[in-house]
């Protein structure tokens, strides 16, 4: 499991990096905002400790533009002490958990296994990266869907939401989670928008859309994906 450390204490990143290297973890790490991100862009990484006091570059704002890259590495976010609302702001921009410093090394290690136990449970089963329900099959790594093996044209924001939905099936998502997980923090679209994508995106890959068997209503609360 390879870990990417971006913190500008060298102190820290000397004690965390040995830490994790002798829990067998391979640690790489990256001193400031815009070389954490682009490290942690490559996607090569199974999980992102992310300081948010950071030079050039905070921590929310690399959470936020990883996120608007697609990139979907869990981010662990190390806060200081006492700045409760920066947590929250945390969370919201994209970061999967946060730790306050100074904290218990036994405690970073259960986080860190909690979030990477997680993040491969929702992996896609296949170790091509391809994920199959009914007679669609999506490639991940291609961003390709098929239909009875022939290609399906999906707009960029429709594949994210079927994305999301695949690596979070079987649970029910409010159109509030769905705007905020699938089109961004900054994005300004409204509920409805969700509705429209849901109905294109019934349309291309249900059999018979007016009655879905993937996609499903969940009234009064929102959307399910069930395969
Ligand atoms: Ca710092």
């Amino acid at each position: 499991m390879r870990i990417l450390l971006v913190e500008d204490e060298p102190g820290l990143i000397v004690t965390l990096t040995d830490r994790l290297v002798s829990e067998g973890y391979e640690v790489t790490s990256s001193t400031d905002g815009p070389s954490g991100l682009e490290a942690a862009a490559t996607g090569e990484f199974d999980l992102v400790l992310l300081d948010v006091m950071l030079p050039k570059k905070n921590g929310y704002d690399v959470a936020r533009d990883l996120r608007q890259k697609g990139v979907s590495t869990p981010i662990l976010m190390l806060t200081a002490k006492g700045e409760t609302i920066d947590k929250v702001l945390g969370l919201k921009l994209g970061a999967d958990d946060y730790l306050t410093k100074p904290f218990e090394m036994m405690e970073l290690l259960a986080r860190i296994e909690v979030l990477l136990r997680r993040s491969h449970e929702r992996a896609p089963q296949q170790p091509n990266g391809e994920f199959r329900f009914g007679n669609i099959g999506v490639d991940f790594r291609r961003a390709e869907v098929t239909r009875d093996n022939s290609p399906l044209e999906l707009s960029a924001m429709e594949f994210r939401l079927l994305q999301f939905f695949i690596e979070n099936r079987g649970t029910v998502h409010s159109r509030d989670d769905l705007l905020d997980a699938v089109w961004g923090y900054d994005a300004m679209p409204t509920t409805r928008t969700v509705d429209v994508h849901i109905a294109w995106l019934r349309q291309k890959l249900e059999e018979n859309p007016r009655h879905p068997q993937f996609i499903q209503t969940v009234h009064g609360m929102g959307y399910k994906f069930v395969v």
